[in-house]
């Protein structure tokens, strides 16, 4: 006989998105279930730098645009939640940086100086005297300036755990889904999902199914052929660096180009390891370079940033991984988030980490609109079913493997 699980809202994927939605879905009284077929976090938010932007990159870049306005407010709601007050309890989750540095190697433009003069008003972002610097910057080699920006970056390994923590009888792990395993009916609505585990199988029946399973959102996409929604995938080439010192950094390197130059994050290993993430531009431009190549990039790079630091002892590695998100005609990076209801489906992307909280309020806010009364709820069958792994943290991860 089939076997039958139901709930008010199925999840499908747990990445931020996922498991944000999950926490705020849950606290309103509806029924949720969230299915991973990988480790939770583990598709592009492991791999995020854990930068909580609230618009003021964009802005220095002289582009005060709908991506800046988008993500403003964001760091009001992400900080509530850190502090133990907001939507969702992360007071678990450690601040790695109450603040983020903006550099150049050299003195900055006339046209940037102005700008931050500006900014500066607002006290979001702030020259530095020299004893302010950050401890690498203060060496007489180094003849740039630094401005500090109150935006925070995260641990977020320990944000993924705390969002799991209080829901592990909602999360089970599948196998990847196959389209075929959507049941619509006549009217294009979805009846039913089947998951498989380890030779067993449920139907999962629901008021809502909801896609965040980024790159994984094709799957649903293909099936559902519909004109609004596409997905484009944006690669970057990322570099870890297991550095043989322990200034920590988290800052971005202001160049010539719209994006910085370089952004440098800072993480340690259970080891006690300190690791240099690095972003920005040369993750951008690394995306047609082999990983000897783009190492070879980034060595240079940091060769010429940071001439007064030795990295020819240090680790490094380089790995792919895409962004997700809906397609844009100009192939660039979407301005907010995503997310578009068809009959009982939601396609979703956030964009951003830093965006999860607003893409749940939105879906949220659709979900009222459709009146979805809590009904549903049946996981007898899922009750031996397995709760997916939790993310390796990816500097964990990555030199365990390859290391040049
Ligand atoms: C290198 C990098 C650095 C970044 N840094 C930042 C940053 O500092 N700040 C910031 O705000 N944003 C950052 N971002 C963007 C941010 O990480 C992403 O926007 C965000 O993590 C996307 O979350 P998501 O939940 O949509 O997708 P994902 O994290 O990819 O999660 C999707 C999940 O769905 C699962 N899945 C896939 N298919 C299925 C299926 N069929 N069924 C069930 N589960 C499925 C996957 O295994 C995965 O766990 C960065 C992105 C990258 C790539």
């Amino acid at each position: 006989m089939k076997k039958v699980a139901a709930a008010d809202i199925v999840i499908f994927g747990g990445g931020i998105a996922g498991l944000w939605l999950l926490n705020r879905l849950r606290a309103s009284g509806l029924s949720v279930i969230l299915f991973e077929s990988g480790a939770l976090g583990g598709g592009q938010t492991h791999k995020s730098q854990g930068i909580i932007h609230g618009g003021m990159k964009y802005a220095l870049q002289g582009m005060l645009t709908k991506d800046a306005q988008a993500v403003a407010d964001m760091p009001t709601i992400w900080n509530q939640c850190l502090q133990g007050h907001g939507e969702i309890d992360l007071s678990g989750v450690p601040v790695l940086s109450e603040q983020q540095y903006l550099w150049s190697p050299h003195k900055f433009t006339s046209k940037l100086t102005g700008f931050l003069a500006g900014a500066a008003l607002t006290s979001r972002v702030k020259a530095l005297p020299k004893d302010k610097y950050p401890t690498v910057f203060q060496h007489s080699h180094f003849k740039g300036d630094v401005f500090s920006l109150d935006e925070i970056v995260i641990d977020v390994p320990s944000l993924i755990r705390e969002l799991v923590k209080a829901n592990q009888d909602a999360i089970f792990k599948i196998e990847p889904l196959c389209d075929e395993e959507l049941k619509f009916d006549d009217q294009g609505k979805l009846v039913s999902a089947t998951v498989y585990m380890s030779g067993k199988s449920v139907e999962v029946q629901a008021q809502q199914f909801i896609f965040t399973a980024g790159a994984g959102n094709e799957i649903v996409i293909r099936k559902l052929k519909h004109p609004d929604i596409a997905m484009q995938r944006r690669p970057l080439h990322m570099v870890l660096v297991k550095a043989p010192f322990d200034y920590s950094l988290y800052a971005h390197c202001l160049g010539f180009g719209p994006r910085p130059r370089i952004t440098i994050t800072t993480h340690h290993t259970q080891e006690g390891s300190t690791i240099w993430y690095l972003g920005g531009q040369i993750a951008e431009d690394g995306v047609g370079r082999d990983s000897q190549t783009q190492i070879k990039a980034a060595r240079e790079e940091l060769n010429s940033l940071f001439p007064w630091l030795n990295f020819s002892d240090a680790e490094f590695v380089a790995f792919m991984v895409d962004r997700a998100e809906p397609l844009q005609k100009s192939g660039l990076k979407p301005e907010s988030s995503f997310t578009k209801i068809v009959g009982n489906m939601t396609i979703a992307w956030p964009t951003k980490l830093a965006l999860a909280p607003k893409l749940a309020e939105e879906i949220i806010q659709q979900l009222h609109a459709a009146q979805l009364p809590p009904q549903f709820f049946d996981t007898r069958e899922l009750r031996s079913w397995p709760m997916p792994p939790l993310a390796r943290p990816i500097w964990e991860d990555m030199f365990c493997k390859n290391v040049a």
